[in-house]
């Protein structure tokens, strides 16, 4: 018997890298995963990849959406419905980055981050609600980061993962009397294509940025998917339905110094 059996969540950006981890989790505990990303034929792909998509019972769905478009999302969440049976989790993780100092940021780069983060963790949380409030039942878990609190060449990041923290904390206040939990995770330096691009932009060949990384991380290592993926699966349990509104830090410590 999975946390997870007979549940549906709803992972966005799940095509690859954490959202993949975290819906390849969840899978493994019993629930069928709606993979939502850009590419149609990547989301199909790596949901036929998830552990029981073998088994009629068990089968998950890929869509092709675009989170920061309302014409894109409410279809999707009402495909999810209708050809998985409902809608009981959801994982805003989908994200990009476009990095530049300040001075160099092009209106485009804050747009583009900050309709991808914070209109797209809106515009999929808005149209999942309706069916969490009927029900009565709901787990939302957005994904911030330690850039929220601020870090060089990432403005819009920056402010796109904190404004998450504080939509996070509202939906527990607006949402905790209808049986919803919202919360968040801020993972540190986790290896995924995002920060291999970020290490390839700075011109540092991929190891050694790794490598740099976890020299100064407290537990002397860099994340991987499968640590978000834990802590996103307990906040999404009902053994975690007394926690609402808060923002965990999975980093191995990177901001205590
Ligand atoms: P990733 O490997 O770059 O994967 C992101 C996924 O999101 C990709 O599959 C991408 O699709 C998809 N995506 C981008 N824009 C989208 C849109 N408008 N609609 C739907 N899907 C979209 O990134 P990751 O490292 O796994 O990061 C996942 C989340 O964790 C992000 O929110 C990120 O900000 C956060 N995070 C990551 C780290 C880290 O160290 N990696 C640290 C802190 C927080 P395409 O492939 O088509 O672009």
């Amino acid at each position: 018997m999975g946390r997870f059996d007979g549940r549906v969540a709803v992972v966005t950006g799940a095509a690859r890298g954490i959202g993949f981890g975290i819906a390849q989790r969840f899978a493994h505990e019993g629930a069928r995963v709606a993979v939502i990303d850009l590419d149609e034929s990547a989301a199909k792909k790596a949901a036929a990849a998830l552990p029981g998509a073998d088994k009629p019972k068990t089968s998950h769905l890929g869509i092709g959406c675009d989170v920061s478009d309302t014409a894109s999302v409410e279809p999707a969440i009402e495909r999810v419905v209708s050809e998985l049976g409902g809608v009981h989790i959801l994982v805003n993780n989908a994200g990009i980055t476009r990095d530049n100092l300040l001075f160099k940021m092009t209106d485009e780069d804050w747009d583009l981050v900050i309709g991808v983060h914070l209109r797209g963790a809106f515009l999929m949380t808005r149209a999942a609600q309706k069916h969490f409030v009927a029900q009565k039942y709901g787990k939302i878990l957005n994904l911030s980061s330690v850039s929220a609190l601020g870090n060089r060449g990432q403005a819009n990041y920056s402010a796109a993962k904190m404004g998450i923290q504080g939509l996070t904390r509202t939906l527990g206040i607006e949402l905790g009397p209808f049986g919803i939990n919202a919360n968040a995770v801020a993972p540190g330096f986790i290896a995924t294509d995002m920060t291999d691009d970020t290490a390839r932009r700075l011109g540092i060949p991929v190891e050694d940025f790794r490598k740099m990384n976890a020299e100064s991380n407290p537990v002397r290592r860099v994340g991987t998917p499968a640590d978000i993926a834990a802590a996103a699966t307990f906040l999404c349990s009902d053994e975690a339905s007394y926690i609402t509104g808060q923002t965990l830090y999975v980093d191995g410590g990177a901001r205590l110094d």
